[in-house]
């Protein structure tokens, strides 16, 4: 199979209650293709200006990401700035600097568009239809989203998920958009709309998918010291997507272990700031983690 992932690549600045870090790297896209690139050899397509490390995307080579959708600009990269307090699942929005970001109109090269899978990683629900049109049939449309898009472009949004097989959101987000506090009823408001799975992220405390007709959970790994929360629900959604891209099939024991993976490596995400956890794990502490994930549910 074949994963391809539209997303933002960033500097960020991020502030947490014992340290503050200016412009490093972030992005959703940036995350989720490193995530995703412990199982399969994600196509990333995305924008940055020519103040973006070139040693990053020399690690993105390493790591085997196919970097042929991503488009170097004259300009600046995309800035964002987000503070957190001492619950790392609540964060504000201090700054939103699009820069090259602005008037980004994805472009798939050709050989991106028979990709089986696509991932619509927070971006803005109006590229949707774009995107999808440059891809020949897709088997599975995932996408996240944000705040952000919720509370501006609803409608856009709404209509974007007809055309979404697997929408990842956290729970804050889920009742945002469905105006439910019950996450089952506010699922079915979702997946009445399109979506055939919802995942539902709650932070540290793990995720709960929700499909038609059945319902999995997985937790979230107990960390005593979360350095920076950015970017682990865009790791779920690469660890969770590239293992399924590995698997090639749909069932519901790979969605089961999809959901496990997603959260061993939202997991790692934040045990450090920005990508630096990402960079520097092996394939063998996922494996030793996914076996812990199974430890503390077996009984
Ligand atoms: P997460 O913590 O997984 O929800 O995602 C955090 C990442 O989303 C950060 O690295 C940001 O650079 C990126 N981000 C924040 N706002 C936006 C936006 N409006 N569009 C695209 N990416 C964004």
């Amino acid at each position: 199979m074949s994963l391809v992932i539209v997303g933002s690549l960033a500097f960020d600045t991020i502030q947490t209650p014992s340290e503050r870090r200016e412009k490093i790297v972030g992005g959703s896209g940036t995350y989720c293709s490193l995530a995703a690139s412990f199982f399969t050899r994600p196509r990333i397509v995305g924008v940055v200006g020519e103040d973006f490390p070139k040693d990053v995307l020399a690690l993105f080579k390493r790591k085997k990401i196919d970097v042929r959708g991503l488009e170097v600009r004259r300009g600046k990269t995309f800035h964002w700035e987000g503070h957190y307090g001492h619950d790392p699942n609540q964060r504000e929005t201090i700054r939103t600097e699009l820069n090259v970001f602005g008037d980004f109109r994805p472009k798939l090269p050709a050989p991106y568009r028979a990709s089986d899978i696509v991932f619509l990683a927070n971006i803005d629900p109006g590229l949707h239809n774009d995107i999808l049109s440059q891809l020949k049939k897709p088997a599975l449309v995932a996408m996240d989203t944000i705040k952000l898009w919720i509370t501006t472009k609803p409608g856009v949004l709404w209509r974007a998920l007809e055309k979404v097989d697997i929408l990842f959101v956290n729970d804050e987000e889920v009742r945002l958009l469905t105006g439910e506090t019950n996450l089952v009823k506010a699922a079915k408001k979702i997946q009445s709309a399109g979506p055939r799975l919802l995942v539902a992220k709650k932070g540290e405390h793990g995720a709960i998918v929700f499909g038609r007709d059945f319902v999995f959970g997985v937790l979230g790994r107990l960390c005593e010291n979360v350095v920076d929360p950015t970017g682990a629900g865009d790791s779920f959604a690469g660890g969770f997507l590239g293992y399924l891209d590995k698997m090639g099939k749909l069932t519901r024991p790979n969605l089961r272990r999809a959901a496990v993976y997603g959260s061993v490596l939202a997991s790692f995400a934040i045990e450090d700031f920005g990508v630096g956890r990402l960079k520097t794990l092996q394939p063998a502490e996922i494996e030793e983690r996914f076996l812990e994930f199974r430890r503390l549910v077996a009984f």
